[in-house]
């Protein structure tokens, strides 16, 4: 068994590696351009601490958008469900994940928080007095790495560069849906989505996320089971945008994707799964990771409809 799981994550990165010419690297967000588009890798860790990898699985990338599910921990530890859930929603939108077409048409608040309008709305319940430390301390603590660090360039170019989030923060500034000065949480988000992470340190999350938010070493239990139930549930509806229902279709697994290429994937049956590839399709999703999760799933019963045993 163990010998077979290796084995299809070197045919699954293989299967990756053909479609890599399908997608191109993430580029309004100037640093990102700069991201090597050949990289392609992957870790797969179950919760008996076997750990699985193949390719690029070690090299640092910014974890985007995957921060949105690390910054909803934190508000839902922090401000708790009711307050974060009245100012955002649970539903898929159907739209680019920078879109702020909903926040006009439908309602005030955003649809949900794996959405950019969501996410900044999110960023703005944490309720510490160093929300991006707090952050930073829970990111490190899941994915027990206390290296894990910003990527100031990163930062500094998105901060630079992010007209459209701004757009976004002050339209909902004016609907009085996000509480605070706009750029301070904006800041935060920015950094936020700037914090590099491993494809390794991903599978390590999502196996903690799968365990009920219970570190299987120590048994302490990190993150409360029913904030990692709302959290994965919400990754399954909205966690790859508007791709998320082909998605579900294809690999069936609660994920998160991030434009720095970034995937984590999580598996009922206690095991975690990062990808990294920063080729993109044009939803912004990684399409090496997706191939790779696709081979995964359907060659290890993974997909949350399978009923064959892991
Ligand atoms: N930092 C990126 C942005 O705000 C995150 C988007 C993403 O990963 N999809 O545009």
């Amino acid at each position: 068994m163990e010998k077979d799981i290796q084995s299809v994550l070197e045919m699954a990165l293989e299967q990756g590696r053909d479609v890599l010419y399908e997608g191109k690297v993430a580029n309004y967000i100037p640093e990102l351009a700069k991201a090597d588009s050949s990289n392609l890798g992957v870790c797969l860790m179950k919760k008996d601490g076997s750990i699985y990898k193949a390719g690029d699985y070690n090299i640092p990338f910014t974890m985007q958008s995957i921060s949105k599910t690390f910054s909803l921990i934190l508000a839902l530890q922090t401000a708790g469900y009711d307050k974060v859930f009245s100012k955002i929603g649970m539903e898929p939108t159907g739209d680019r994940f920078d879109s702020i077409l909903q926040l006009e048409l439908k309602d005030w608040r955003p649809f949900n928080p794996m959405i950019n309008a969501g996410a900044i709305v999110t960023a703005s319940c944490i309720e510490t007095p160093d929300p991006f430390q707090s952050f930073l301390d829970l990111v490190r603590r899941v994915c027990k790495n206390p290296g894990i660090r910003l990527n100031e360039s990163v930062y500094l170019s998105e901060k630079k560069t992010g007209t459209r989030n701004r757009s976004i923060a002050y339209l909902l500034k004016s609907d009085h849906v996000l509480d605070g000065e706009p750029e301070d949480i904006l800041d935060v988000y920015f950094r936020m989505c700037s914090v590099m992470i491993t494809a390794r340190d991903l599978a390590r999350y999502g196996m903690l996320l799968s365990n009920h938010g219970i570190d299987p070493e120590t048994n302490e239990q990190v993150i409360d089971t029913s904030i990692v139930r709302i959290v994965t549930t919400l990754m399954m509806l909205c966690g790859m945008y508007d791709e998320s229902g082909e998605y579900a279709v294809k690999v069936g697994l609660p994920s998160k994707s991030g434009v720095g290429g970034g995937i984590v994937a999580i598996s009922r049956k206690g095991v975690g799964i990062g990808t990294f590839g920063p080729m993109l399709n044009k939803k912004g999703n990684s399409v090496g990771g997706e191939k790779i999760l696709q081979v995964l799933s359907r060659e290890l019963h993974l997909h949350v409809f399978d009923t064959a045993s892991f």
